[in-house]
């Protein structure tokens, strides 16, 4: 490991993407003093989960989703947010030309030894495949040698076999000393966990519910070079 402060830049769709995915990555990063850059294209205000009961409306939601994600961003340790302003389920229907240029000029300007962002096939959501395929772009078009890796949800693959991967093109990152900055990022985000149970039961059994590794598509030879337990 180098001894200059290494830097991880997470381009992400939604508020909440972050701490659901990959928080307990984002923590063990943070807190090993990495700095950690989160874009999170939209503010999430067309999110279908209200609040439980119901407390949130169309025109308060994105500012209550900021809110929240700021305060996931404490509970994980991520030191710097951006939010491109992009309308939430829309990211899809941006000028991929443009997008891409803007998050290219991130890139440059935050200089990261990482990236993070959504894979542009198993993204699972038209926004993230979208931010991912410009995110993937825009390293290619800075010309720039960073590690790139998608991030994955749960433990979909622990076998990468069926996503036609296999072990070596996967990352897994232990972040069992960091599900409890995990929990605490996703009870930041309230108004998407208020109605899952296990998000509010006690410290310890939530906890249990979190699996011990995140894994990662790596997604370039510069990520591919690196140990298979390390992202750095
Ligand atoms: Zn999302």
């Amino acid at each position: 490991m180098s001894t200059s402060t290494r830097k991880l830049l997470a381009v992400f769709a939604h508020p909440d993407d972050e701490s659901f995915i990959c928080g307990g990555t984002l923590a063990k990063y943070a807190s090993s003093g990495v700095e950690i850059t989160l874009v999170s294209a939209t503010r999430g205000e067309m999110g279908r989960r209200m609040g439980n009961p119901p407390y949130l409306n169309r025109e308060t939601m994105a500012a209550a989703r900021e809110l929240e994600l700021r305060e996931a961003c404490k509970c994980l340790g991520v030191q710097h947010l951006q939010f491109f302003d992009i309308r939430d389920k829309t990211v899809e229907f941006v000028d991929p030309d443009q997008l891409s240029d803007r998050i290219a000029g991130l890139i440059r300007e935050v200089d990261p030894d990482v990236i993070l962002t959504f894979h542009e096939q198993w993204g699972g959501h038209p926004d993230h495949c979208a931010i991912g395929k410009a995110t993937a772009e825009a390293l290619a078009r800075t010309g720039l040698k960073k590690a790139l890796y998608y991030i994955s949800f749960g433990d979909s693959l622990a076998y990468p076999e069926s996503f036609g991967y296999t072990r070596e093109d996967i990352s897994q990152i232990n972040i069992s000393k960091f599900k409890k900055a995990k929990l605490a990022a996703f009870r930041a985000h309230r108004c998407q966990t208020e109605m899952d149970e296990w998000v509010w039961l006690p410290d310890k059994q939530a906890m249990n519910r979190l699996g011990d590794y995140e894994y990662f598509i790596r997604g370039n030879e510069e990520a591919l070079r690196r140990d298979r337990s390390d992202l750095f």
